[in-house]
Parts: C-alpha cells; sequence; structure tokens
C-alpha cells in the first residue's frame, strides 16, 4: 500500500503514520524528520533549512524532492509506504507522478486551527526516532521519555505559537488544494481526528480496509 497523509501541523499525522506503519509493516518516510535529522548533523542541506524551518516556511522543492526521491528508492519501500508530510503543495504531487509513483490513498485528517494551537503546546517530540507524543492526550509511559528508544523528548522549535500559527496559514494556502487534487483522482479519504487517538485510530483502520 502506497499511502499520503494530509493534514495541518498537529494534526496527528505522525502518530497515525506510526499505527499504519506497525499495521501493515510499511516505513514511514517523514520529510520532517529526514530534515531535522541533516539539521542536528550539521550537514550543508540541515544548514540551509534551519532558518526556514524555524519560521516555518517551506523548503524549496529542488531540496525536498531529491530526499524524497532517495529514500523511495530504498529497498524498505519495496512494498509500499506511509508519506508524512509529502507532499506538501501541487508542484510536489506533480513530482511524484512525473516520477511515476503511484499512490492507492491520501487520508487527511481534519483537526480545527483552534484545537491545533491547543494541542501544539503539549507536544513532544523524539529527536533520536521521531515518534510524536502529547503530555495530556498521548502522553509517554515514562516522563519525557520516549516508549519506543529511551530518549529524551523535546519540543520543537517551531511549535512556538507565532511559528505554528505562520505554518498554518502555510497550510491553507499551500497543502489544502492538495485535498481537491486528489479528490480528482477518487483517492482522497477525510478522517476527523478526535480528542482520543484511539478514536482516530479506528477511523484510519476502517479507510484502510474499505
Ligand atoms: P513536519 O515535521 O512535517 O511538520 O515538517 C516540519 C518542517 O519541515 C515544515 O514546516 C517545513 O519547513 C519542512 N518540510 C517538511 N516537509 C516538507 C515538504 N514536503 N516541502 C517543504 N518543506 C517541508
Amino acid at each position: 500500500m502506497r499511502l499520503i497523509l494530509l493534514g495541518a501541523p498537529g494534526a496527528g499525522k505522525g502518530t497515525q503514520a506510526a499505527n499504519i506503519s506497525e499495521k501493515l509493516g510499511i516505513p514511514v518516510i517523514s520529510t520532517g524528520n529526514i530534515i531535522r535529522r541533516e539539521i542536528d548533523k550539521g550537514s550543508a542541506l540541515g544548514e540551509a533549512a534551519k532558518r526556514i524551518i524555524n519560521e516555518g516556511n517551506l523548503l524549496p522543492d529542488s531540496l525536498v524532492n531529491d530526499m524524497v526521491r532517495a529514500r523511495l528508492n530504498e529497498q524498505d519501500c519495496a512494498n509500499g509506504f506511509i508519506l508524512d508530510g509529502f507532499p506538501r503543495k501541487i508542484s510536489q504531487a506533480k513530482f511524484l507522478e512525473e516520477e511515476n509513483i503511484s499512490i492507492d490513498k491520501v487520508i487527511s485528517i481534519e483537526v480545527s486551527d483552534e484545537d491545533i494551537l491547543d494541542r501544539m503546546t503539549g507536544r513532544r517530540v523524539c529527536r533520536s526516532c521521531g515518534k510524536s507524543y502529547h503530555i495530556e492526550y498521548n502522553a509517554p509511559k515514562a516522563e519525557n521519555i520516549c516508549d519506543d528508544c529511551g530518549c529524551e523528548l523535546s519540543i520543537r522549535p517551531d511549535d512556538k505559537i507565532e511559528t505554528v500559527k505562520n505554518r498554518l496559514e502555510v497550510y491553507h494556502n499551500e497543502t489544502e488544494p492538495l485535498k481537491d487534487y486528489y479528490v480528482k483522482k477518487g483517492i482522497l479519504s477525510i478522517v476527523f481526528g478526535c480528542e482520543k487517538v484511539e478514536d482516530t485510530v479506528k477511523a484510519v483502520n476502517k479507510v484502510l480496509e474499505a
């Protein structure tokens, strides 16, 4: 299965992607996580990305598309993958088509801007494996420690309220038009992000089984 997850920042794409990955045994390709790892490594790409990501803007396609092409060519993607955070604009969706990368389903997780702003303040991420948590709605078993890899959790620098507001604006202007794009292709499903993660998981599973 080749899947795309759409949704505003903080809608819960990362959490749903991790659940689907476990269920279907296919990898999650999160462009945000790949970029953050490059920043941590201090690579040339990371240096170029740091300011853009911290302001909540999108990196140029020239940087992101090559990264995605290389990742999708890896062996573990042969039986399918979950794209989390790509495409984020029409030009990136067209890139997938130009590369003959067909997509089976696109799931858009819908959460109101008000709820997003509320959720972001409690978000914590593992910088090592990329898993995300919420201190109230999806807490780790041990305070501030990743359940999967035992590393310390942190607040993303781009989760600051002003940056989140800009990311939401970028989402509505650049990414949301992708919903219409994939409706026209007949592969879009909408899932409403619920307060309880398990309820959203159930709704996503229904789409996968349909
Ligand atoms: P995310 O972890 O998916 O919220 O992504 C964090 C940030 O990484 C975004 O706000 C962008 O700055 C950058 N980014 C991630 N994916 C893309 C993409 N497909 N195109 C451009 N920039 C991206």
